[in-house]
């Protein structure tokens, strides 16, 4: 199978071409401009039919297109619904516009769910029931059973980022209190953190690592904070951890799945965490189910990528059963 990926982003698309075997033939970024989906997607167009040359194809030889987007968006009506970060392209119709531009069958999904097709198809737990845990400025989820997407009814499958936690815990972007998001998001986590230290004027080589500017706090320099032993930073990441065993407990005790693959900040920092998380998972999952999961850090090197080819080859797979 030949596929056209196209990731979209809030900063770049990424398109590629690939094959079933997770191979990229040929691919290119370039940036989103969030006010003008027909500009952007017009520019993919064009970008797409040069790699699919580049890779010594004609458009009728590829066999679908996976287009991986931010939600919340809809899989049925192949569009972005409402998300901060692309005001503008709420409603468009990107699948219709792709597939009356390159006339060839249009998939499209969330990306936290693309990107757990992409882990079952081509990543080190591939062909397990698992859960992937996207892990950078926000937490998103996409669970794999049975070889397909748990999308849900609405497309809201998966967003296990938003399981409270504590209703009492802090403010989330999503409006609600105490979400997995609101104390282990890398975005969320560094807004708590900043006030907390501009407010309380909190002594932390956090604060050293970025040259005494506040607003340049982010989730790597609490990272190294936490590596050169500072009690604040080690305090709230005593915090993060305790609330990943929590979250992770919950995965393991709802879905009972046969790995759980964490992205970016687990395949950077992970031994900052991944061995304590473990430790404290038995107060909240079974040991029974702890036991027959792999719980590790992705080792894909391209997941937006991938996730779009992913989406495509999973597309074309759900049409043939029908
Ligand atoms: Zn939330």
């Amino acid at each position: 199978m030949n596929l056209l990926g196209i990731d979209i982003g809030g900063t770049k698309m990424a398109l590629s071409i690939g094959n079933e075997r997770g191979e990229i033939m040929a691919d290119q970024r370039f940036p989103t401009d969030c006010g003008n989906p027909q500009a952007t997607l017009s520019r993919a167009v064009e970008v797409a039919n040069e790699l699919i040359v580049k890779a010594g194809l004609t458009v009728e030889q590829i066999d679908a297109i996976g287009i991986s987007s931010p939600g919340p968006m809809c899989s049925r009506r192949r569009m972005i619904l409402e998300t901060p970060n692309l005001k503008g392209w709420a409603n468009f119709k990107i699948g219709d516009f792709f597939e009356e531009k390159l006339k060839r069958p249009v998939f499209m999904q969330n990306d936290a769910n693309g990107a757990g097709m992409a882990e079952y198809l081509f990543g080190g737990c591939k062909g397990l029931d698992l859960v992937y845990v996207t892990m950078s400025t926000g937490i998103g989820g996409g669970i794999v059973a049975n070889g397909k997407i748990v999308s849900g009814i609405n497309d809201l499958g998966g967003e296990v980022g938003h399981i409270t936690l504590d209703i009492n815990g802090p403010l989330c972007g999503c409006g609600k209190t105490g979400c997995w998001e609101a104390y282990c998001g890398g975005k969320t986590m560094a807004d708590h953190i900043r006030a907390e230290i501009v407010a309380n004027k909190i002594p932390t080589a956090i604060l050293d690592l970025v040259g005494g500017d506040p607003a340049r706090i982010s989730m790597k320099e609490i990272c190294a904070a936490v590596r050169a032993g500072d009690a604040y930073a080690c305090g709230k990441w005593d915090v993060f951890i305790e609330k990943m065993a929590q979250a992770v407990g919950i995965l393991l005790q709802t879905l009972n799945p046969q790995a759980i693959v964490m992205g970016t900040i687990a395949i950077y920092d992970g031994d900052l965490f991944l061995p304590q998380m473990m430790e404290r998972l038995p107060r909240y999952a079974w040991q029974s189910s702890i036991d027959v999961c792999r719980i590790e850090p992705s080792v894909l090197k391209n997941i937006g990528e991938l996730s779009a080819i992913a989406i495509a080859i999973d597309g074309t797979r759900q049409l043939k059963k029908g």
